[in-house]
């Protein structure tokens, strides 16, 4: 079968010609149909990181999966029925693994489909444990690849959600959330999705990023009824005064200085989830008395957010539901780009503005 590979150690990405997985007892047979791109792959293919399955030297990349079932096995699926299935996989040792949450692993013995010790979804055939499966609910078009880069956003703002029960009788608005403010750092997938999940679990919503109000990002946000704020033309923190501060900020840009700068900006018992990864090593200057003494004097909450369990796949595709009958269309829109699988070296280079999502359409 034909996959997208990397021989990790060594920068660059190919085509390539490997052996299908072979069907086992109790696993569902998938076949991939569009596989998204992210800077992880990217970082991937640069050698930064990537691990191949133990005894083998190359590793087939794409975590970002639609996959359509062909073999159901005894699972209960249908075949022709469309799932996704999820990222990492147990540790088999530890106790957030045991139950199911491998996402807060502690040995970091964990593997990851496309990325460390698992082959990922960029090939023609794949084979999964329905553990690890989230089916798609009916009217979820192809824009269901986007059920991965949702998940974090999911993860962040369900966990804010439950770690500000500390102060519930505040987080409880006579309509839900409309009192509560939320800004988003960031317009790249993720961050698109995470403002369009806290608008339908309806926080007011701002979404920040460094382009104008007429690119293709900014549109989407507006046409979903969030607030967009370009911070090359104004400042965040001087935004965040006009408007009494935020009470929940999610960042999504890996900036750390956008991300720990943007702390004071939060309001009384106010939360901040961080889920970029910065690269490089850098030395900041920063506020950091100013930040200190806003943690502190306002009881912030901080809170680091990676990787995603299938309850948060299920959680993304439920509020892909809502999104859609709220903001028909919208979600489509971030599909931005479909490549064949042999045009693979154009879409890991697939950039701009105006570029939302890339995938590999394995139906092509
Ligand atoms: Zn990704
Ligand atoms: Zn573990």
């Amino acid at each position: 079968m034909k996959a997208i590979v990397v021989k990790p150690g060594s920068p660059g990405v190919s085509l390539t010609d490997r052996k299908s997985p072979p069907k086992k007892d109790g696993l569902v047979t998938l076949t991939p149909r569009l596989v998204g791109i992210c800077g992880t792959d990217r970082e991937i293919i640069s050698a930064y990181y990537g691990q191949a399955p133990p005894g083998e030297e190359l590793l087939t990349i794409g975590h970002e999966s639609l996959c359509a079932v062909s073999d159901p096995g005894s699972s209960g699926l249908k075949e022709g029925q469309l799932v996704i299935p999820t990222v990492r996989r147990s540790c088999g040792a530890c106790w957030s693994c045991l139950h199911g949450q491998s996402d807060m692993c502690f040995t970091g013995n964990y593997t990851e489909r496309g990325i460390k010790g698992l082959d990922g979804y960029n090939s023609e055939s794949v084979v999964e444990s329905m553990d690890y499966i989230a089916p798609v609910p009916d009217g979820i078009g192809d824009f269901a690849v986007l059920t991965e880069p949702m998940t974090i956003g999911e993860k962040a703002i369900t966990q804010s959600l439950n770690l500000q029960k500390r102060v519930e009788w505040a987080w409880n608005c006579n309509d839900g959330l409309s009192c509560k403010k939320a800004l988003v750092l960031g317009t790249g997938p993720v961050g698109l999705l995470a403002a369009l999940i806290a608008k339908v679990r309806g926080f007011r919503v701002w979404a920040a990023d460094r382009h104008g109000a007429d690119t293709e990002r900014a549109l989407l946000l507006k046409s979903a009824g969030v607030e967009h704020i370009d911070s090359q033309t104004t400042s965040l923190t001087d935004y965040a005064s006009s408007i009494g501060q935020f009470d929940m900020i999610v960042e999504a840009t890996g900036d750390a200085a956008v991300g720990l700068d943007m702390i004071p900006s939060l309001g009384p018992n106010g939360i901040i989830a961080l889920t970029g990864i910065p690269g490089g090593s850098q030395v900041y200057q920063m506020p950091a008395v100013q930040i200190m003494r806003s943690i502190v004097l306002r009881n912030l909450v901080v809170v680091g957010i990676v990787n995603a369990n299938l309850s948060y796949f299920r959680d993304a595709l439920n509020d892909m539901v809502s999104i859609e009958k709220k903001y028909p269309g919208v979600l489509a829109k971030m599909v931005t780009h479909r490549f064949a699988p042999e045009e693979f070296a154009a879409a890991y280079s697939e950039k701009g503005a105006d570029v939302v999502k890339v995938t590999i359409d394995w139906t092509k």
